[in-house]
């Protein structure tokens, strides 16, 4: 349970949700407020686990996963799992092609989020010595 969590979304409302279910089971998420923050908050924390907001404002959740997957090496890194409404068609293809690990569907559901989360955090990925494991 001590996994580190790291929320990456614009709406307040959405954050602090995802945040109080997190923190209710237990986990201590660290959450940013758009890409940009995002981005610095994964070079600084090091997470176990990211869960990001398709739709931010200037950078955008492709923009913050590509910035990810360039930092770690190949096959490493943690997962990192779309968190969005899928709102147009093509988005669910879009997500897989561009190296999520899996996605949760918003709006986000409070008696499923904490597991579908767990889910996520117990998958491996296929890593070649990038040296951060997920516990
Ligand atoms: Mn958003």
């Amino acid at each position: 349970m001590s996994a580190n969590i790291l929320i990456v979304e614009d709406n307040p409302d959405n954050a602090q949700l995802m945040d109080y279910l997190l923190r209710a089971a237990g986990y201590k998420p660290r959450v940013a407020d758009g890409g940009a923050e995002g981005i610095l908050a994964f070079e600084l924390s090091e997470p176990d686990l990211v869960l990001l907001d398709i739709q931010m404002p200037e950078i955008d959740g492709f923009q913050v996963i590509e910035s990810i997957r360039a930092q770690v090496s190949p096959g490493g890194g943690p997962p990192v799992v779309a968190v969005t409404a899928f709102a147009m068609v093509g988005d669910r293809d879009r997500i897989v092609q561009a190296g999520f690990d899996g996605f949760i569907t918003k709006p986000i559901a409070p008696d499923r989020f904490v597991e579908e989360v767990e889910s996520h955090l117990t998958e491996r990925r296929g890593r070649t010595g990038s040296g951060r494991s997920v516990q």
